[in-house]
Formats: structure tokens, sequence, C-alpha cells
């Protein structure tokens, strides 16, 4: 995998190679996975089927908690689509069922924590054990374009205007910067400033089509922890809340109808791209995470918005949820993160206090608690100089500490 990374940053060349060898990879996932169960007993891992989904002790970090692995066969992008619940081992190795392999043979040649990052074997020799349990060779696996291209994944790059070159590793920053409008013209007019919308190649959707994903949106990529591939994004509404219906839809367009209308995407504030699982990550660790270890603090946010005018302020260590509430894999990034002190910066409306007493009460264990009382509703509607003379004082100075 880091071959195709390496190869398909240049010529156009490089990137059908490494096109072609996606497609190849996901046509051998694609065909393993239609024999998951004999290729879980050849890896010698135990799960259960449950319903749709296969479930059982991590075989990977190798805990015994009965239901912290989960596995689908049938995922929305890739099939084999799985995840570590307490360990968040997925996000070491790719959470696709190639990914999978390579966590098991890694576990297998001693494997047990990130740290361990000697003990993991190399990707490719999960491709070659693959290979090996389906008796074919990678090039010879029917790399078949035209079942990837009715895949979701494919429509949801043809939005930002190309072919996709990545499904396990991210794309290429530069190629998702040169598909948006960038610095996004909304988020100007909101005030942020050009610099901070291009450091965090925050741009406006091209698209002119209303029947795209991101149509009338401006993309956030969300990158990996080395800041250098874009594992997701996810994209905001350049439309405001309706008052009638309370969902997000053009001034002149008529309200969704029914319960189910109402809850479709479309009418979502944020939108992600397929596969990309907003829970298992916090918006901004790739920066954040070197500061948040020599501050031992942590701030924490609701939104992409926050952080960068938290940013623009100059507090580096601020990190979002993509939301109000907290997921496990986040309380385990937060708390391999070094941090002692977490600030929580949620906004003030009633769905933000909620959220506030739970991410409390899963956090107050582990770390001095802070919880500034901020009089704005929401950090990302203060300029940077409001901000830098309202909020950033309470960061640094115990509010409401909770005794441990
Ligand atoms: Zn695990
Ligand atoms: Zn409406």
């Amino acid at each position: 995998m880091t071959t195709t990374t390496r190869l398909s940053s240049t010529s156009n060349r490089f990137r059908l190679a490494n096109a072609r060898e996606q497609a190849r990879l996901n046509a051998l996932t694609e065909v393993a996975s239609y024999r998951l169960e004999e290729l879980l007993g050849e890896l010698g891992v135990d799960l259960r089927l449950r319903g749709k989904m296969w479930v059982g002790p991590c075989p990977i970090h190798g805990g015994n908690n009965a239901s912290a692995l989960t596995l689908y066969p049938d995922g929305h992008t890739t099939r084999g689509n799985w995840k570590c619940r307490t360990q968040g081992c997925h996000q070491v190795f790719h959470c696709t069922l190639l990914g999978f392999v390579w966590g098991v043979l890694s576990f297998q040649n001693g494997w047990r924590r990130r740290e361990d990052s000697r003990c993991q074997v190399a990707f490719k020799e999960a491709v070659w054990w693959v290979c090996r349990f389906l008796g074919v060779k990678l090039n010879e696996v029917q790399a078949d374009i035209a079942l990837a291209q009715r895949k979701q994944f494919v429509a949801e790059m043809a939005t930002l205007g190309r072919y996709p070159e990545q499904l396990v590793e991210g794309w290429e920053l530069e190629q998702v910067r040169s598909r948006l409008v960038l610095p996004s013209p909304y988020y100007l007019a909101r005030g942020y400033s050009a610099a901070i919308l291009d450091r965090y190649s925050v741009g406006d959707c091209r698209s002119e089509n209303p029947a795209d994903k991101f149509y009338a949106r401006t993309v956030v990529p969300v990158l990996d922890r080395q800041g250098r591939r874009v594992i997701g994004a996810t994209a905001r509404t350049h439309h405001p809340e309706c008052a009638h219906c309370k969902r997000w839809h053009a001034a002149d367009a008529p309200c969704p109808e029914g319960r189910d209308d109402l809850r479709r995407p479309v009418y979502a504030k944020w939108r992600h791209t397929d596969g990309l699982c907003v829970e298992d990550t916090l918006y901004n660790w790739w920066s954040a995470a070197d500061p948040i270890r020599r501050q031992g603090a942590v701030v924490l946010v609701e939104g992409p918005g926050d952080v960068w005018r938290l940013e623009e302020a100059g507090v580096r260590n601020a990190v979002a949820l993509f939301g109000k509430s907290l997921e496990d894999p986040q309380q385990v990034l937060l708390e391999s993160s070094g941090a002692l002190d977490v600030v929580l910066l949620l906004d003030q409306d009633k769905a933000g206090r909620t959220g506030v007493a739970d991410i409390k009460e899963r956090l107050e264990r582990t770390f001095r608690m802070r919880i500034p009382e901020v009089a704005a509703k929401d950090v990302g509607d203060m300029t940077a100089e409001q901000v830098r003379t309202q909020v950033v004082p309470l960061l640094s100075r115990p509010t409401k500490e909770i005794p441990t």
C-alpha cells in the first residue's frame, strides 16, 4: 500500500497504475468476501454470526470483550467493513476485509498496541495471504471496474469531478483541493480568513447539478493522522436552517413532507462521504495531537468551524467531535492523547447541554474536566478577536474543576 501511495502523487501514468491496482485490491476483497466464513476459519478467528454481522472478541489486539469486534459482510462501500469498538484497531489497520486480515496477521506476529509498529506486518503480506487463500495471483484477479463504478464512492468522487484514486488509503490532498473552489467563498462570507480555510483545504463544491451529493455545500476534507491524505470529507450545506421544518434547504424550495422525507440526508446540515466513520476520529487530530501532548490539555468542540475559529485565535489544541456526542473510539483517542485536562466547549443550546452532561460523565474519571461558560451560543459565530478576548482566557484557567 505504501508503494501505491508514493506512486500516485505525480504523473497520470502512475495515477492510472494506482487506480488499476486499487481496482484489483477491491476485486480481491470482493471475491474473498464471498468466502468469508471459510476465510475466518483459515485465519483462526472465532466470530459468531449475529443477524447481519459477525461479532466476537477482537482478534487483533487480543481483548476479551465478547462483542468488541463487529464485521459486516455487506458493507455499503467495501464488503467486510469491520470495527474494533474497544481499542479502535480498525484505525490502525483499514476497516476493510484486507485491513482485517492485515491486523490478524500482525497480531500473530506479536502486535498488541498502536505503539507496536515493528510487529505490524507489511500490508502486502495480507494481500499475499488472501491471494494464497483464494488460489489466485493479484494481477489475475478480475479488476472489475464496471462493478466498482456502480459503487457509491464513485458517485461521490464524481461529485467532486473525477475518477477516484483511492479506497483504502485516502485521496491525495492536492487532488481533492484541485476539485474545490478554494478558499471557500461560503466560509469567507461567514468571516473566516482565507489563510485558515486554505490551511484546512476548505472549499466549495463546483457541481452545478442539484442531484449531486455535495451540490450547494462546502467540502471539509478530513485528513489522516499524519495530515497527508484525505480519509473522507464532510460537507456543510449553504442553506440556512428552515424555520418551519428545522431542516436545511433552499429558501424557495418546499419543505420536505412526512417523517421519512425529513430524515433524508439531502436536508441535513452536514453530509459525509460514504465510508467516513466520523465517530472513529476527531477532526483536526493531525494538527492538534502534538500541541495536546505538549500542553497536556485538549479543547473539545462540536464542529470544524469551531476548530478554525480557535486556531485563528491562536488555540492549537482543539479537536471536534463532528456533533454533540462522544463515541467510544473518540474516547480511546483522547485517552491516548497525553492530555490530563479536557476543556469542553460545546454550543450553548439545549442539545449541546445534553451532550455536555453525557461527555462529562464519561470523561471525568480519566480527566480533569473544565466547562467554561461562554457568552455566545457558538464559538464559530464569534469573531477571531472575540474568541481571543472572551474565550481564550477561559481555556487556561479552571472554571469548573471537577474533583477526582
Ligand atoms: Zn481491537
Ligand atoms: Zn422547511
